[in-house]
């Protein structure tokens, strides 16, 4: 594999809009609108440039996305695993968390016919414990994020590109911070002040080779979404702020990553070419 070249991966969490965190905290009942019209308003701004993605799938909004997934798939998008429910991975011991792991596996398999291949935690919180398991049952994991020098696991691996680690059998490839700060996607993309974000996006693509991006279904959902009653301040920006211009953001970003010659493709065949 040609080491010099430039890729670019896209990938969404799918998951309720019941899951953000935020909500998630508060319990309320699951009775309105889980926004996961938000997976083909994502999939329709990349079919607009033939890119594929990765669709990491929580086990619970499986079944509400059978059909959407199915096609997906057969146009040439990958599905991996968000967790089999959208807790934090680190509350339950380890033996539960693989018994559960494996299970969401083999329902993937059974229906939607796929080998699932990778694993995000749900929050992205992850340790070594967690990670070993990970490894046992699935070819890469993208939890990584801030944390990769944290990970004992991944002091050994070599950085393949930027921001991409593997010991040849397994790969951690989150989705990207520089200099500490998420330039990635999801909030943080819609909510920090878009000169500001683009700056750090343009600094970081001129010297770096891979570039990962992440969002929600909510996040490009142009359906109702449900209210909740929250009166936190920062939780009220974070789902109700910046939604219109994502997707223009996206497309900015598509096309400044094409302009700088960044290949797009999916985690699971970059980890195909690596070990061909
Ligand atoms: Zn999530």
């Amino acid at each position: 594999m040609n080491t010099l070249t430039k890729y670019a991966f896209f990938t969404m969490d799918i998951e309720s809009f019941y899951d953000t965190s935020c909500v998630r905290k508060r319990n309320p009942k699951r009775i309105g609108n889980n926004c996961y019209d938000g997976v083909e308003n994502y999939l329709n701004i990349l079919d607009k440039y033939n890119i594929k993605s990765t669709l990491f799938t929580v086990d619970s909004s499986l079944d509400d996305n059978v059909d959407t997934l199915k096609n997906a798939i057969e146009n040439g998008h990958k599905v991996s695993l968000h967790g089999y429910l959208h807790d934090s991975i680190l509350n339950i011991d380890n033996e539960e968390f693989e018994d559960k792991l494996v299970k969401a596996k083999n329902r993937f398999k059974d229906i939607l016919n796929i080998d699932v291949e990778g694993f995000r935690a749900p929050m992205f919180k992850i340790n070594n414990y967690k990670l070993n398991i990970i490894k046992k049952h699935f070819k890469y994991d993208s939890s990584a994020l801030y944390n990769t020098n944290k990970l004992d696991e991944l002091k050994s691996y070599k950085e393949l590109n930027d921001n991409i680690y593997t010991d040849n059998l397994f790969y951690e490839i989150p989705p990207t911070s520089f200099k500490g700060s998420n330039i990635g996607g999801g909030a943080f993309m819609r909510l920090t002040p878009w000169v500001i974000m683009k700056h750090k996006i343009m600094k970081y693509l001129k010297n770096h080779n891979s570039y990962v991006f992440y969002i929600h279904p909510f996040e490009l959902s142009k359906s109702k979404k449900p209210n909740i009653k929250i009166f936190n301040p920062l939780d009220i920006i974070y789902l109700k702020a910046n939604f219109k211009s994502y997707p223009k953001k996206i497309e900015w970003l598509i096309n400044y990553l094409k302009d700088n010659r960044f290949e797009f493709i999916t985690i699971e065949d970059y980890i195909k070419k690596a070990t061909a």
